[in-house]
């Protein structure tokens, strides 16, 4: 038989173009090299790590603030096995999510490295050797990304004490002391996971900020509230090894400015400093699909390679390496190839850091709009003025709203606070309409919630904030 859709890879990207393609009444089949189906964000990435940050989140809060509040539990006590087992059931409950969705939209699978042979022909090769190839009209590649290493630098994970995000997710004793090389979100956010748990973390970052692309403001004041939670930082920092040192490891790095190289002695090693897209063995080249200077599948507006009928989308394609990015680009590109008009939208993709306090942020930076030369105002509300955020001792960072000058359009939103995740929102949709700071702040935001200091932030671009 001949499909209509082959999909190689089952990530976000993957999956939900496979989902959405069978929705819309083409044949589909799925490849996987993985024994579950849900790709890196499921099995090793965004799933596990909030299974892990909630959990330890929660350890914090028992140890730290229950007390303020009036709850008495005593110094809680770690059984990171048993924490271990809820991330465990997390990523299960998941993948199998994804493997009962394909069963219901009669989703063929195969496990077993995909490689595109020629046109419209996909030969899966399984862990046994066994190889068969499958027909399609449509080849659709969301093979996504892998750990990148630090550029020049020799780094041999062995994932216990030199690891990557995959064995961080993994350790089995709290490390006691653990060097973060990269302040991006998954070196933050797992070093946050891993501080909150006991171990003395330490972050080396090449550039002089944490969170190199987010609105410097922000940065710095995450950066500060990091601080307070014991997490130490060398900016400016250039790594120049890793390995290990007896039953740890050491890092070195010298000032990126100049200066004496300095080590660092740990028990573990997190190398957080990207991660490249994912297309070995694929065949690609043999195939005629062009992939540009970093690697990634080069594709045009309608995610078509260079080869007509196959397609590219997530992590292996240009754009931001995040999960919904990579969902959305499945849907687009599945309605495309049923003969529907796919989009997405790159201006409003939010972001989020999943820390406490989370920094959530759509649109453009102040950095941003300053370099295109874009004139703009800036609305902003400190959540220590927010009632409900009073009421939860949860009254870290703040919400900065950026808007056009002369039209008052909303351009950017940046959120430092507690459930910043989830208030976005209301901002991305405000984009996607096109709406103005002024549109926001006229709207009915119920009392007492979180959200009103987004209502006020709004309020402050256009006039004057109530409540300060
Ligand atoms: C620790 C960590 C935390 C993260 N947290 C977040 C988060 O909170 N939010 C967020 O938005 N993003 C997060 N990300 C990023 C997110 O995981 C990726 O952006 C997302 O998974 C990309 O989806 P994808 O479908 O492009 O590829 P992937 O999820 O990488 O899936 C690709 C799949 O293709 C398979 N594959 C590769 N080659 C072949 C082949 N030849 N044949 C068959 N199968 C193949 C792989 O086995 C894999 O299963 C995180 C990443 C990590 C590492």
């Amino acid at each position: 038989m001949t499909y209509d859709v082959v999909v190689i890879g089952t990530g976000p990207g993957g999956y939900v173009a496979a989902i959405k393609a069978a929705q819309l009444g083409l044949k589909v089949a799925v490849v996987e090299k993985r024994k579950t189906f849900g790709g890196t964000c499921l099995n090793i990435g965004c799933i596990p790590s909030k299974a892990l940050l909630h959990a330890s989140e929660i350890f914090a809060e028992a140890g730290h603030s229950f007390d303020a509040l009036g709850v008495e539990v005593g110094m809680p006590k770690l059984n990171l096995e048993k924490m271990q087992g809820h991330k465990d059931a997390t990523v299960k409950a998941n993948v199998n999510g994804v493997e009962f969705l394909f069963k219901k939209n009669k989703i063929d699978t195969f496990i077993g490295t995909g490689k595109v042979i020629g046109e419209g022909k996909v030969s899966v090769t399984t862990d046994e050797g066994a190889v068969h190839e499958v027909e399609t009209k449509n080849i659709i590649i969301a093979t996504g990304s892998d750990v990148a290493g630090i550029p020049g630098v020799n780094v041999e994970f062995d994932e216990k004490v030199i690891v990557s995000s995959t064995g961080a997710l993994d350790f089995t004793k709290v490390p006691g002391r653990l060097v973060v090389v990269g302040g991006g979100v998954i070196g933050l956010e797992l070093g946050s996971v891993w501080a909150r748990l006991g171990a003395k973390v330490t972050v080396v970052e090449f550039l002089d900020k944490i969170l190199g692309t987010m609105d410097g403001e922000v940065s710095r004041q995450f950066q500060r509230l990091l601080e307070k939670q014991g997490i130490e930082f060398k900016l400016d920092a250039k790594v120049t090894g890793v390995e290990k040192s007896g039953k740890g490891a050491k890092v070195v790095f010298e000032p990126v400015k100049g200066g004496d190289a300095e080590t660092i002695e740990a028990d573990a090693v997190l190398v957080a400093t990207g991660r490249r897209p994912y297309t070995d063995g694929l065949g690609l080249e043999a195939a005629g699909v062009v992939l540009d200077e970093r690697g990634r599948v080069t594709i045009n507006d309608h995610w078509q390679t260079s080869v007509p009928g196959i397609y590219a989308i997530g992590d292996v394609v240009r754009g931001p390496m995040l999960a919904h990015k990579a969902e959305d680009e499945g849907v687009a590109v599945a309605e495309i190839i049923a003969g529907q008009a796919g989009h997405v939208n790159y201006d409003v993709i939010p972001s989020v850091v999943y820390t406490q306090p989370e920094v959530a942020s759509v649109g453009k930076t102040e950095e941003e709009l300053k370099a295109a030369g874009i004139e703009y105002k800036v609305g902003k509300f400190p959540f220590t003025a927010n009632g409900r955020a009073r009421a939860m001792l949860h009254t870290d960072g703040f919400v900065k709203i950026l808007a056009d000058k002369a039209t008052d359009r909303v351009l950017g939103a940046h959120i430092l606070g507690y459930n910043a995740g989830e208030m976005i929102h209301e901002l991305a949709v405000l984009m996607e309409f096109g709406g103005s700071s002024e549109d926001l702040a006229r709207t009915c935001h119920a009392h007492p919630t979180m959200s009103e200091a987004v209502r006020e932030a709004a309020l402050g671009t256009f006039f004057k904030p109530i409540h300060i």
